[in-house]
């Protein structure tokens, strides 16, 4: 009986755990639909501040938001999402598992990449995620997030399928799923670059069951 009340309790705190990052998360949402830090926010239709398992190992950050996902308020949700949610199952988990977010919360004008000032000044905004959500691992889907994340020096062709560290966190740099609709040629070094990821969260689970 004391055995079993302790497992509740054991539950019971995980749940609240869950519910505290996600109350967390919701704040910093809210805070980010009254954002007004930079020129993107008069020219798109909302905020997309990200979506997911507020406890999830792994995240994933991409550029910002395209016309759909403006529509939608989801991140993730067009063409580029459908080839994400493939990746995501191919490495066996699901796109409610993990966390998809994205370096600039606000959709730019045209789909053009989002200036240097702009990726800054959502910045904040990306820091809270990460700090709350606390995954192990972060992909990152393209150049932008692998500047962002990483280093501004980064260069996707040359960084990708390499493990960075950064505040104890794994990144890894992949091609942004655009990009291999553009140019399938990308889907193999994508593919090797996500079974490097399903390596390390397989390690990391087993290290952590045996107590490492
Ligand atoms: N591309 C991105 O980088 N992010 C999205 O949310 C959608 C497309």
């Amino acid at each position: 009986m004391t055995e079993q009340l302790s497992l509740f309790n054991i539950a019971d705190a995980a749940k609240e755990a869950v519910a505290d990052r996600a109350t967390r998360l919701a704040e910093v949402a809210a805070r980010a639909r009254e954002c007004a830090r930079c020129r993107l926010r008069a020219g798109c239709r909302g905020v997309v501040f990200g979506e997911g398992n507020p406890e999830a190992k792994l995240m994933f950050v991409g550029e910002g938001p395209g016309r759909t996902e403006d529509e939608l308020g989801r991140p993730f949700v067009g063409a580029a999402g459908q080839l994400l949610d493939r990746i995501i199952e191919a490495i066996g988990l699901k796109r409610e598992q993990v966390y998809i977010g994205n370096v600039v919360k606000c959709r730019p004008p045209d789909n053009r990449l989002p200036l240097p000032d702009e990726a800054k000044a959502c910045l904040p905004w990306l820091e809270g995620q990460i700090a709350i959500i606390d995954p192990a691992i972060i992909v990152c889907l393209g150049a932008l997030a692998t500047q962002t994340l990483v280093s501004p020096e980064a260069r996707i062709t040359r960084w990708r399928g390499q493990w960075y560290e950064r505040n104890g966190r794994l990144i890894m740099p992949t091609f942004h799923p655009a990009a291999l609709l553009r140019d399938p040629t990308k889907k193999r070094p994508v593919w090797e670059d996500m079974k490097l990821v399903r390596a390390k969260l397989w390690e990391l689970e087993s290290a952590n069951k045996g107590g490492g």
